[in-house]
C-alpha cells in the first residue's frame, strides 16, 4: 500500500507495477478501485491465482478454484506468476510484469493448504494428495489391517494408500467440525488444547488392529505423539504412520507459518528418533522423488520444495543467514 501511494507514476495499473517490481517474495494480490478489480501473482507463483466469471458475466478472482464453484462461477484460467490483470467495463487486460524468473509454485499446497476440490496451475489437488498416497504404499509397503487418517486432511491420501495397498480404509478418528488447523494455533498450550478438542478415536474400529495411520505432515510432532497414544489407549495393537510429505527441516519464508527451525522436530531428529519420539511402532515419510511424481501434471522442477531441502528458490544476499525466520520482521521493528 506504502509503494502504490508513493509510486510517482501516474495511472493506477502503473503504480502498482511499479511496487511489484520492488517486491521479491511470495504473495498474490487482489486490489479494487472504484472502477477496476486487478489481480497480481508474484513472479515465481508460489502461491495460487485464479479467474472466473458468473453466468451473469461478472468476473471473479480467487486463490482456490474451489472459491469459484462456492460462487457458481466457470473457471476461466489461472493468472500467470508474474501476471497482473486488470477487470474493467471493457474486460480482462493482462499486464505481464516479470516473466524471467525461475518458477517455484509451493509444493504445500498440494500436500496440506489448498482445498482437495481445487485445481491449480491445471494439477487437481485431490489427484496429487491421492498420488501420495498411493506412492506412500508403494515405498512404506507396511502390513496392517486398516487404514485410517489424521482427518481432513490426511484423508485424500489415505484413501490412496489403502487403494494402492488393498487394505481397507475406515474412520478410525473422528474430527470435531468446530475447531481449526492446530499447528497455526500460536502457541504450545493453545496447540495442545486444540488437539484434545479436535480428534477422537473410535475404539470399535481400533482395537486389537494394526492400525496404518495417514497424516499430511509432522511439524513439531507433539500432535503426532498424541494421536498415536489416543489409538494406544483405544486397544489399537499397533500403530504405522505414514506421512505424506517428506519431513520439514527448514522454515518457510514465503508466508507459511511452519515454525522456526529448532522448533522442527525433523531438523534435529532422524526419522528413527522422531519415530521413538511420537511413541509409533513404524514410520515412513513420502520421499522427494516421491512426491515429484504425484504432481506430474506440472513441471517438478518449476516448484519450490524449500522446507524440505532447503533450496530456498529466492537467493538474493538477502535470505537470512540464520534459522530464524522471523529476522526480516526484527530487522524491521529495529
Ligand atoms: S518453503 Fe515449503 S511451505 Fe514454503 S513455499 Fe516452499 S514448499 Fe511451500
Amino acid at each position: 500500500m506504502n509503494l502504490i501511494a508513493r509510486s510517482r507514476r501516474e495511472r493506477v495499473e502503473d503504480r502498482i507495477i511499479d511496487s511489484l517490481k520492488q517486491i521479491k517474495g511470495a504473495y498474490c494480490l487482489t486490489i479494487m478501485t472504484e472502477d477496476k478489480l486487478i489481480g497480481a501473482r508474484d513472479p515465481q507463483g508460489f502461491r495460487p491465482l485464479c479467474l472466473g466469471k458468473t453466468e451473469e458475466g461478472s468476473w471473479v478472482l480467487s486463490s482456490e478454484s474451489c472459491g469459484l464453484d462456492v460462487v457458481g462461477a466457470e473457471f476461466i484460467r489461472d493468472i500467470l506468476p508474474g501476471e497482473m490483470v486488470i477487470i474493467d467495463d471493457e474486460g480482462v487486460h493482462s499486464y505481464p510484469f516479470a516473466t524471467e524468473e525461475k518458477k517455484a509454485a509451493c509444493v504445500f499446497e498440494y500436500i496440506y493448504f489448498a482445498r482437495p476440490d481445487s485445481v491449480i496451475d491445471g494439477q487437481s489437488v485431490h489427484d496429487a494428495r491421492f498420488m501420495m498416497g498411493r506412492v506412500l504404499a508403494r515405498e512404506a509397503q507396511f502390513k496392517g489391517d486398516i487404514v485410517i487418517s489424521v482427518p481432513d486432511s490426511g484423508t485424500t491420501a489415505a484413501t490412496g494408500y489403502a487403494y494402492e495397498s488393498g487394505i481397507p480404509f475406515v474412520e478410525g478418528l473422528i474430527k470435531n467440525r468446530y475447531i481449526g488447523r492446530t499447528f497455526i494455533q500460536p502457541t504450545q498450550k493453545k496447540r495442545d488444547t486444540a488437539v484434545k478438542l479436535k480428534l477422537n478415536a473410535i475404539r470399535s474400529v481400533v482395537e486389537g488392529k494394526s492400525v496404518i495411520m495417514v497424516d499430511d505432515s509432522i511439524v513439531r510432532g507433539t500432535t503426532s505423539g498424541k494421536i498415536v497414544r489416543m489409538l494406544r489407549n483405544a486397544g489399537a495393537k499397533s500403530v504405522h504412520m505414514c506421512i505424506s510429505s517428506p519431513p520439514i527441516g527448514y522454515p518457510c519464508f514465503y508466508g507459511i507459518d511452519t515454525s522456526v527451525r529448532k522448533e522442527l522436530i525433523a531438523a534435529t531428529k532422524s526419522v528413527e528418533e522422531i519415530r521413538e519420539f511420537i511413541g509409533a511402532d513404524s514410520l515412513h515419510f513420502l520421499s522427494i522423488e516421491g512426491l515429484k511424481q504425484c504432481v506430474s501434471k506440472l513441471n517438478a522442477d518449476d516448484m519450490c520444495y524449500a522446507c524440505f531441502n532447503s533450496a530456498y528458490p529466492i537467493e538474493d544476499g538477502t535470505k537470512p543467514a540464520g534459522d530464524d525466520k522471523y529476522v526480516f520482521e526484527q530487522r524491521k521493528k529495529c
